[in-house]
């Protein structure tokens, strides 16, 4: 089975993503419990995370609908709902829990967290939503998921 990790992370890449953004969100997740915490120390949970078969087909999917939703390749009702970000689609949250679930509780109540405050790349990605063309329907809750098991991953390792 091919591992997906490179792909993924150019995918991101065109998208406007990169890992050092995700890695930031989740030195924001983490920044109460630890004092100067850079985002280059979570780096290693961020690849960890982009290491899962199951992340990537996340990732893979989300930005597939994103862009086909751009593109207008997908059903019309379903290219209007994704391309408004209708706030009672909730499936892209649904994909992003799928993440979350691999990492446990930390990493579900930290992507609620990010998901409302809206810190970093995911508060750029949601504004160049609101814009006529770009479809972000799925990245930001992609994005989110994978910042939040991340800053989870970082907590369970971290030994005093
Ligand atoms: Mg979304």
């Amino acid at each position: 089975m091919e591992d997906y990790r490179t792909k993924c992370i150019e995918l991101l890449e065109s998208r406007g993503v990169t890992v050092d953004d995700i890695a930031d969100c989740a030195r924001f997740l983490q920044a109460d419990y630890h004092v100067d915490l850079k985002k280059e120390e979570l780096l290693e949970s961020v690849m960890s995370v982009l290491s899962k078969r199951e992340v990537q087909h996340a990732i893979l999917t989300g930005i597939a609908l994103d862009v086909a939703a751009e593109q207008g390749t997908l059903d019309k009702d379903l290219c209007s709902i994704l391309r408004r970000d209708e706030g009672l689609y909730g499936v892209d949250e649904v994909l992003a829990y799928g993440i979350c679930n691999l990492y446990g509780s930390i990493a579900l109540t930290n992507f609620g967290f990010i998901d409302k405050k809206k810190y970093g790349i995911i508060a750029k990605l949601n504004d160049e939503g609101k814009d006529s063309g770009v479809v972000n329907t799925f990245i930001d809750d992609i994005v989110g998921a994978i910042a939040a098991s991340a800053a989870s991953r970082f907590a369970h390792r971290w030994v005093k």
